[in-house]
């Protein structure tokens, strides 16, 4: 049976701060530069979700990608769109907030609400210049 991969795009806005709270100013300020402004920055943030599986002969969808969406609105986007990742969002507590950090939550929130499809990657950019990958392992 062929595979086929699916991808939706989803986008929130989130203000957030880079640093180590266990670290001084100065080595917080030398390793992360201006994402430790103490004051917040914030990022409009593109998450694209790709699910894979076999492609339903009733529907000829692997999943249909609306309820892709509505399960990453309900599950993160909600949670997160316009807030303070370091200070409003349960899941991001304890973590410093980086993207790398941001995908791994993400990844850990929608793996088990996509059935009958399979999450294999998702993709977060945080501007238009960089993004990282996470495929489960
Ligand atoms: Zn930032």
């Amino acid at each position: 049976m062929p595979i086929v991969t699916a991808t939706r795009l989803v986008r929130f806005n989130a203000a957030h701060r880079v640093y180590n709270p266990t670290w001084s100013d100065e080595r917080n300020q030398a390793t992360f530069g201006k994402c430790n402004n103490p004051n917040w920055h914030g990022h409009n943030y593109t998450l694209e979700i790709a699910v894979e599986g076999s492609v339903d002969p009733d529907t000829g969808y692997v999943i249909d990608l609306g309820t892709v969406k509505e399960v990453a609105e309900r599950e993160l986007v909600r949670h997160i769109d316009h807030k303070n990742l370091n200070l409003d969002v349960p899941f991001m507590q304890g973590t410093i907030p980086t993207t790398e950090n941001l995908v791994l939550a993400c990844w850990r929130i929608l793996a088990p609400h996509l059935q009958p499809a399979r999450l294999v990657r998702l993709k977060l950019w945080e501007t238009e210049n960089h993004y990282v990958e996470y495929d489960g392992r």
